[in-house]
């Protein structure tokens, strides 16, 4: 059963794709094909806990659109996964590759667990099974997994083996980039596990001049300190902002003055999470949002900024870390208010273009240095910035509805020009 919140963030992805096919004048039956899924994969598998009971789980794999290239997406594990809210994530999908001009598609996976309450060896079996059932509807050309809230480098890499292992020996060793983000030493890029956050950092950095501000010196508020949120305040630090405050689903820390990042890395790690940091005060989630910083950056759940806590919001400039962190309705508020919002189809872009290096250096046995992946990454990152602003210009919207009409754009010319089969 899907929740009101996944289906009004379906609703949300919907409504983007809409209004920016009315924008583009898109024709009819090339908007009706963007508007919903191409295939909806549903499995249920067992799964053996550790104390010899089965728990029956359910998966998800959307694959929402493949004109431009074989379905690309990560795989979630979080409580709130349902259908609707996979839906949403691979509609997204579809959009962000089109507006980073990568050969993609979009699609997105989730299963509807609590990894934190799954051992280790019961984790490793729940992405076995779930690998196993997907079966031949994934593919190293037709549907490639990368991580998400709740996977990791680890869990691509027990993915990959396991595909591998499903394939007669003379595809297992051109087939590893079945998933991308996996460990280095399995293929993986260098600079992956870090793209995201630190594409949200350069896309700020670059767009930054169009706020009339200087960055340097200027504070920031993070919600989440996973995959994501760890390397963008990394990244923000490293261009000289002042990272204020930080939380994650153990709690919230606030210092006036700043917090020291890699302290607060080190302390997550021993303790599992940032709350009770020592050199840090605690706030609340309410208290958070209504921070007097500069940059908010939601890097964690959905739905975060809503018609209830938007009007708290203070912050002149927002970056969409998260996928869909902010409420159609709170949007439409922010956009009057004038606060700037970089677009998570814009902002978070940094993972799936380093998937496609890492996807690309699979392909070619080749092997990029971090230096050259970073430089590509803030390159495209800078050029699709480029792109939005153009658009937002010409038409006097707002940075989100750009970069749909951006991506929008090229998935109208490809369809056009191949014509829709027989
Ligand atoms: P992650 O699992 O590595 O980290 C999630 C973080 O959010 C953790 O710190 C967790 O404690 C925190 N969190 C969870 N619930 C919370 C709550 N209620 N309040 C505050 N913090 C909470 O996940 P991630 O990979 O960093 O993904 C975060 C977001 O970024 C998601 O929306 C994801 O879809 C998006 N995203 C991730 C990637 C990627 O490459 N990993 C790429 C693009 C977009």
């Amino acid at each position: 059963m899907a929740s009101n919140t996944s289906a009004a963030l379906y609703r949300d992805a919907a409504a983007n794709v809409e209004a920016a096919a009315l924008a583009v004048g898109m024709d009819e039956k090339i908007r009706r094909i963007l508007s919903q899924p191409m295939n909806e994969l549903i499995v249920n598998f067992p799964v053996q806990r550790d104390d010899g009971s089965y728990d029956m789980l359910q998966g998800y794999r959307i694959q929402h659109n493949n004109v431009l290239g074989p379905y690309k997406g990560g795989l979630r594990f979080h409580p709130s996964v349902d259908i609707d809210e996979v839906r949403a994530l691979a509609t997204w999908m579809t959009f962000k590759c089109a507006l980073m001009r990568l050969p993609f598609g979009g699609a997105k996976g989730g299963v509807s667990i609590d990894p934190r309450s799954f051992s280790e060896p019961e984790l490793e079996r729940v992405v076995r099974r779930f690998t196993h059932s997907l079966g031949e509807n994934i593919g190293p050309e037709y549907d490639i997994a990368a991580p998400d809230m709740g996977t990791n480098a680890q869990t691509m890499g027990w993915m990959m083996d396991t595909y591998l292992n499903s394939r007669g020996p003379g595809e297992r060793q051109n087939t590893r980039r079945i998933v991308t983000g996996k460990p280095v030493e399995l293929g993986g890029s260098l600079g992956r596990e870090e793209a995201t956050g630190r594409g949200a950092a350069y896309a700020l950095r670059h767009l930054y001049g169009e706020f009339d501000r200087v960055l340097d010196g200027e504070s920031v508020a993070i919600q989440g300190f996973g995959n994501v949120g760890s390397h963008a305040a990394r990244a923000l630090v490293e261009l000289g902002m002042t990272v204020k405050a930080i939380a994650d689903v153990s709690g919230i820390v606030y210092a006036d003055t700043g917090l020291d990042v890699e302290k607060l890395l080190n302390w997550v790690a021993q303790s599992g999470g940032v709350a009770d940091y020592p050199n840090a005060e605690p706030i609340t989630n309410d208290e958070l949002f209504a921070l007097d910083v500069d940059v908010l950056i939601p890097a964690a759940l959905h739905a975060q900024i809503t018609a209830e806590n938007v009007e708290s919001i203070r912050a002149p400039i927002i970056v969409e870390a998260a996928n869909g962190p902010i409420t159609a309705d709170a949007a439409a508020v922010l956009d009057h208010g004038g606060v700037h919002v970089i677009p998570d189809i814009l902002a978070n872009a940094g993972g799936v273009v380093v998937s496609y290096y890492e996807w690309v250096q699979n392909k070619t046995s080749n092997r990029w240095t971090a230096h050259d992946v970073d430089t590509r990454l803030r390159d495209q990152i800078w050029e699709a910035c480029d792109r939005v602003s153009a658009q937002r210009s010409a038409r006097g919207c707002s940075r989100r509805a750009a970069a749909y009409i951006e991506a929008s754009e090229l998935l109208q010319t490809v369809y056009s020009l191949r014509g829709i089969f027989p």
